[in-house]
């Protein structure tokens, strides 16, 4: 299999946040000829939206993603999706992710609070429509179903998907869904008009902490060529987007050095 095409690599900022802001993020990019960025919201707002704009322009990214809306079953939902909307449009985004959220605070109603992401989504789907940024349901692993999305399988994110019709799809992370059985099947499905975002990374054995012990591309189990040829098959051609949440390891360590790593790994392993 050919190696990817080095001008689509995107840096999530996850991946450095410890030791870089957005500004530091956005210059680093720069500096490593990573040409796509997808931002957190806590660091764009610590930057400010109009510094972040101007400086991700003139230094020729493009944002592959905005991280996040959703959490659809909290309180406040509402305003908080459509400030992510404006942030997302302001930045010229290519999606605005969503992480749906969990359970209904003091319910055990799972189906109930997947009807209510689902209700959530559909009330801010014509703004996001108007604002011309398509909105990226992120499936998370089922470990997350209770306190962060209870969308678990790409097969449930299509369906709300092809509920509610244009404007929406899916963020395709390998360290999400790597382990799904449909996972072939529900890209082909998705197609190039669904799947709006793709997020890599690879999990680790063993794993020290469910949600911050993620592995740079090579060091885990997931068969990364394997699946960049179903989600190209489908038709996708746009950024890979490394997130990498990692306590112990990654964020001790100099962020250059990181985004080096990154780039040669995309090269050879993905
Ligand atoms: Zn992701």
């Amino acid at each position: 299999m050919a190696a990817p095409d080095p001008a689509r690599l995107s840096l999530n900022t996850a991946t450095i946040r410890e030791k870089w802001g957005l500004a530091q993020a956005i210059e680093g990019c720069a500096r490593h000829g990573i040409r796509g960025i997808a931002p957190w919201r806590d660091q764009l707002a610590a930057m400010g939206v109009k510094d972040a704009v101007r400086s991700i322009k003139s230094n020729g990214l493009t944002v592959s993603g905005l991280c996040r809306g959703g959490f659809f079953t909290a309180k406040d939902w509402m305003d908080d999706n459509r400030r992510a909307i404006e942030e997302a449009h302001a930045l010229g985004a290519q999606c605005l992710v969503l992480v749906v959220g969990g359970l209904i605070p003091g319910s055990k109603d799972l189906p109930g609070s997947r009807e209510r992401v689902k209700e959530g989504i559909a009330a801010i789907l014509p703004e996001a429509r108007k604002a011309g940024v398509p909105l990226a349901i992120e499936p998370l692993h089922p470990m997350q179903a209770a306190e962060r999305a209870c969308v678990n399988t790409l097969e449930q994110a299509l369906d709300i998907c092809d509920a509610l019709g244009e404007g929406i799809g899916v963020a395709v992370d390998v360290y999400h869904l790597w382990w799904d059985p449909k996972l072939e099947q529900q890209i082909r499905r998705a197609g190039n008009k669904r799947v709006l975002a793709y997020h890599i990374s690879d999990w680790l054995v063993p794993t020290r902490d469910l949600l911050n012990d993620r592995g740079m591309m090579g060091d885990g189990v997931i068969e990364l060529p394997r699946i960049r040829g179903w989600v190209e098959g489908a038709g996708y051609t746009g950024f890979h987007e490394v997130e990498i949440f990692s306590e112990l390891n990654w964020w001790q360590r100099d962020p250059d050095e990181v985004l080096q790593i990154c780039k040669s790994r995309f090269a050879t392993i993905t």
